[in-house]
């Protein structure tokens, strides 16, 4: 289905057939290089005049010639050729004087590779497939070429949703052949493009590649080491090009991008990989309404056009209204159920519990309404009088009127009630808000449209966030590089805890799928929040705080998480889906079985040696068949 109407896409409209330049400028458009309006040449460089997707009736009576991968054959009189493109109906020739070519299309097992030359002819009337965009014609073949056999499969490759992950992630190479992975895989290539030429060739943006050997940043994620040959130092992989964009900015680049490779060693979470893709910019001159404009018109043109466009500006909340009224930074938009506080309603409330949460210092009473909620949980409030719930007998009528005011609740619905300290309160009903959606769309009731894509901007993050292990101290609530909200910077050296930053993150659909901020420049700001507030050693980071007093310009960035993105715009389950070779859960390639173990002699160079864990046998084996842990 996918596969289909991206290829009705790329030949939609189309009157003559694809695989041809066809300037649709003529000679203008080639010398301007207005490469978006040529079509691509499929065919070019290659042993074949056309793909197998691509012939129409336009093609009739042409002589073509097809390589591509037998998907089936019918009562060995018709072979169905697959390429990248889609699919086409071979006639396998019956006559005497073509045996040869016969056994050949007979005998090749599916899957094996063939070239096939012959005429393009329609169909006998009756026999038109419909639902094949190729399905008015057919092939009737001369000669063909067996130019690969294909042993028995593991799998079958049309059965994409019937065979483990593990196992497609084995076999990486033919689940490649999926027309999912085809389709994802260069939509993926499509907006890349596309955001490319957004940036370099309409904003004057600079594609830089930066290291992938770099030193440990200090702050955020784990990072990879790399040994090298000096005993005793590591190399570290970055957890993104941030130092390196920033120094760029100092270096006068001005605009720069980059589809840059990122690592972190966070261990297993179903949305990450430990390598992943980020669409990272960086500009000088700018502030945050600049930059977020220019994600805006990015999205807009890489768009893909067989989804519905997306409307600009994106709207934004701040993250206190985030947390308030969907408990989250991340909010799904796409539904309602707000959190709602219902604290006043509550002021002289004779229920233990909920007077116990008012009397402390952020105690509040939070709700959100479940909407036709009674078809899924077990009912506590019901709108009419007779709410079933264990606390309704204290709620007196006038409360009860009052909460359906502010709640707006009609019958059936559900009120799911918390008391508590404000972010805590909101954060578990923002979970249980999520729950209840997927609960109710278990029941066919439809929240979130798959169709619809919901941008929200959120900004006025915290600049320092209480440590989770040790919450006397702060850590950055983006990274230690992010510059204090303007408005605030007087409680920097009093309560760095309530200055807001320059930061702002875009979700879609309730995925983070971009973050950034307006940096710091100034050396001597930058050096305090990292020394005094951060307790960093300044030492690490010696050479960006030399460059911020060398003239640095202001700037700002961002960077947005290609592989979320692409999983979102697709739909797929996993951005594993939209990655061609990705670690399974646990990170291993199970194509390959990296990680794999190094002899010794291989690590002398480095000086380091394994330090095995004491059920080393075990270890040594989970090692040989490493796709055991992640089915
Ligand atoms: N380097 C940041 C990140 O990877 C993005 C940015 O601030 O531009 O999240």
């Amino acid at each position: 289905m996918y596969f289909y109407s991206w290829l009705r896409r790329l030949c939609g409209g189309l009157s003559t057939p694809c695989g041809r330049t066809q300037p649709v400028w003529g000679t203008l458009s080639r010398s301007l290089g207005l490469s978006s309006q040529r079509i691509p040449e499929f065919s070019s460089f290659v042993a074949r005049t056309n793909t197998c997707g691509e012939l129409r009736s336009s093609h009739l009576g042409q002589e073509v010639t097809l390589c591509g991968w037998i998907q089936y054959r019918r009562q060995n009189i018709f072979l169905v050729l697959r390429d990248f493109q889609g699919l086409v109906q071979v006639v396998i020739p019956q006559d005497e004087s073509s045996a040869s070519v016969k056994k050949i299309l007979c005998e090749a097992p599916v899957e094996s590779v063939v070239q096939v030359s012959g005429t393009v002819i329609s169909r006998p009337p009756g026999q038109e497939n419909p639902k094949m965009p190729t399905g008015e014609i057919e092939i009737k073949v001369k000669t063909a070429v067996l130019l690969n056999s294909c042993k028995k499969l593991p799998f079958e490759i049309k059965d994409f949703v019937k065979k483990t992950e593990a196992l497609r992630l084995q076999y990486r190479y033919l689940d490649l052949r999926s027309f999912q992975m085809q389709y994802n895989l260069r939509l993926r290539s499509e907006m890349v493009m596309k955001m490319r030429e957004y940036l370099c060739n309409l904003h004057g943006f600079v594609d830089i590649e930066t290291p992938t050997l770099f030193k440990r940043t200090p702050g955020g994620a784990k990072e990879f080491l790399v040994p090298s040959r000096e005993p005793g130092k590591f190399y570290s992989l970055p957890q993104s090009p941030q130092q390196f964009k920033q120094l760029l900015m100092v270096g006068g680049l001005d605009r720069y991008f980059q589809v840059a490779r990122c690592y972190r060693d966070e261990g297993s979470r179903p949305d990450r990989q430990p390598e992943f893709t980020q669409i990272d910019i960086e500009m000088s001159f700018v502030d945050q309404t600049g930059i977020q404009s220019l994600i805006e018109g990015l999205l807009q043109y890489s768009w893909p056009s067989d989804k519905a466009p997306i409307a600009v500006p994106f709207p934004s909340v701040t993250f206190a209204e985030a947390l308030a009224t969907y408990g989250t930074d991340k909010p799904d938009t796409r539904f309602g159920m707000k959190i709602v506080d219902i604290s006043d309603a509550f002021r002289n409330t004779e229920i233990g519990f909920l007077q116990d949460a008012l009397s402390k210092t952020q105690g509040t009473i939070k709700a959100i309404r479940i909407p036709e909620g009674a078809e899924v949980l077990p009912i506590f409030l019901i709108a009419n009088s007779n709410w079933n719930s264990p606390v309704a007998k204290f709620i007196m009528e006038e409360r009860r009127l009052e909460l359906i005011r502010l709640m707006e609740i009609q019958e059936e619905d559900v009120v799911l009630l918390t008391a508590g300290e404000h972010q805590k309160a909101c954060t578990l009903l923002g979970k249980l808000r999520l729950e209840c959606a997927d609960l109710l769309e278990m029941r066919g009731m439809v929240l979130r449209d798959p169709a619809v894509f919901s941008f929200l901007w959120v900004v006025d993050f915290p600049l320092f966030l209480p440590k989770e292990e040790s919450p006397r101290e702060l850590e950055s609530a983006h990274h230690p590089f992010t510059a204090p909200h303007p408005g605030d910077i007087h409680l920097l050296c009093s309560e760095p805890e309530k200055v807001r930053s320059q930061h702002y993150d875009l979700v879609l659909n309730g995925s983070e799928i971009g973050g950034g901020s307006i940096r710091i420049h100034d050396a001597e700001l930058q050096r305090y929040i990292l020394q005094t507030l951060l307790k960093e050693d300044v030492k690490l980071l010696s050479h960006l705080l030399k460059a911020l007093d060398y003239g640095a310009p202001p700037h700002g960035g961002i960077a947005l998480g290609l592989d979320r993105l692409i999983c979102l715009v697709t739909g797929a389950p996993s951005i594993r889906d939209v990655i061609a070779f990705p670690k399974s859960f646990r990170g291993h390639d199970l194509m390959s079985n990296a990680p794999d173990s190094i002899p010794s002699e291989d690590l002398k160079p480095y000086h380091i040696q394994v330090s095995w864990p004491i059920d080393s046998e075990a270890e040594k084996s989970s090692l040989n068949h490493p796709h055991c842990p992640d089915c």
